[in-house]
């Protein structure tokens, strides 16, 4: 008899081969070029990427966390601001937040989709509400509209933390166009991942595209004069020479990973909660998350199997010690809390085998 197979929870080898060429080559262009920080390859995948979101401006910067960090400085949030976030989410999201001086206020999700809940967040908006960053969580969009419109509707900004949903769709339009800026973590694990950090804002505003370029290096706009308290964070030409060559792979790779779903959806059903795609969303699935009252049996019996799970998330943002004393912590975060203790995450990854998925399958539905 042979050994089962085991199941790692992510293997970006098979990702990497099929292009393995490719990559060796766009490094050698950067080695060639000789041009290492801000040159062709970052103007050119920031081109290439603002298109395929189909917005005006893409900046690439050094990870997802400074996209977030740079949006929020140029969208004017600062000291004694309040900026709503999810308390569902990396915690990375509010972290940006607390960077800028302002007070993350951590708000519940939607039963169903796991992302920001609009109707929580009216209750959640103050006089001093700077900005709301909904996250675009497992690589489905937040439901875009209603919370555009109370963002518009007290003048305060929009920002999608948009970290692991390149690709994802709400309505017709792609991650990247449906706020004020769109924060893009290029983390190596990610539906677009660099091989290091790297991360991108992208917007169709002009001003915060401008704001960025210059945070980004220094405060500076032309060499020598300095005109804000800038930072660096670029995103290197290797990473963006790497990026470009994996973003003409990035529809084939969703749709992969949303075929690896679809057969999760059916071989699951009755035996987990599988996830729910809100309307007028497409998921593209930077991960694939089951909900189970028995959570922590079920993930022991994957991996007395061979199959590796994670959870995202086990311990909520307003419960990290870093937030032990933010005043907010006791707002009522209850289906946040429920899905720390019910959620678990299972393998999938471009280039999962059939029998890979057999195996997680028939270990989900073994009692
Ligand atoms: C990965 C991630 C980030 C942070 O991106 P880094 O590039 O790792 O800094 C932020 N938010 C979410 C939701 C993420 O998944």
């Amino acid at each position: 008899m042979s050994a089962p197979a085991v199941v790692p929870f992510v293997d970006l080898r098979g990702q990497h081969a099929a292009m393995e060429g490719q990559l060796r080559d766009a490094i050698e262009r950067v080695i060639g070029s000789s041009q290492f920080v801000l040159g062709p390859e970052g103007e050119a995948f920031e081109t290439e990427f603002a298109a395929y979101c189909g917005a005006r401006h893409c900046v690439g910067v050094g990870s997802g966390s400074d996209a977030l960090r740079l949006a929020l400085l140029a969208c004017g949030v600062g000291e004694s601001d309040e900026v709503i976030v999810p308390a569902h989410t990396f915690v990375s999201t509010a972290l940006a937040v607390s960077w800028v001086g302002a007070t993350p206020v951590f708000v519940d999700v939607e039963p169903t989709t796991y992302t920001l809940d609009p109707a929580r967040v009216e209750a959640a908006l103050t006089p001093r509400t700077r900005a709301i960053v909904p996250v675009h969580l497992y690589g489905q969009c937040a439901d875009m509209t209603p919370l555009a419109a109370l963002a518009q509707d007290r003048g305060i900004r929009l920002i999608e933390d948009a970290a692991q949903a390149h690709g994802a769709e709400y309505r017709d339009a792609r991650a990247g166009t449906l706020g004020d800026a769109a924060c893009f973590s290029f983390y190596p694990t990610k539906n677009l991942g660099a091989l290091g950090d790297g991360g991108a804002v992208v917007t169709n505003d002009d001003e915060i595209a401008e704001l960025i370029h210059g945070l980004r290096d220094y405060g500076r706009v032309e060499k020598y004069r300095h005109t804000t308290l800038g930072y660096n964070s670029r995103l290197d030409e290797v990473q963006a020479a790497v990026l470009r060559e994996k973003l003409t792979y990035l529809d084939t790779w969703n749709e992969a990973r949303e075929r690896a779903a679809a057969f999760y959806d059916e071989a699951l059903a009755g035996s987990v909660a599988t996830p729910t795609v809100g309307a007028d969303r497409r998921h593209v699935y930077h991960l694939y998350v089951v909900r189970s009252p028995a959570r922590d049996l079920l993930a022991a019996r994957l991996t007395e199997g061979g199959v590796a799970t994670q959870i995202h998330y086990p311990v909520p943002a307003h419960r990290q010690p870093v937030y032990r004393s933010l005043p907010h912590r006791a707002l009522g975060l209850a289906r946040t809390e429920t899905l720390a203790r019910e959620l678990l995450s299972l393998p999938l990854f471009v280039g999962i085998s059939a029998s890979q998925l057999e195996r997680v399958a028939e270990l989900v539905r073994a009692r």
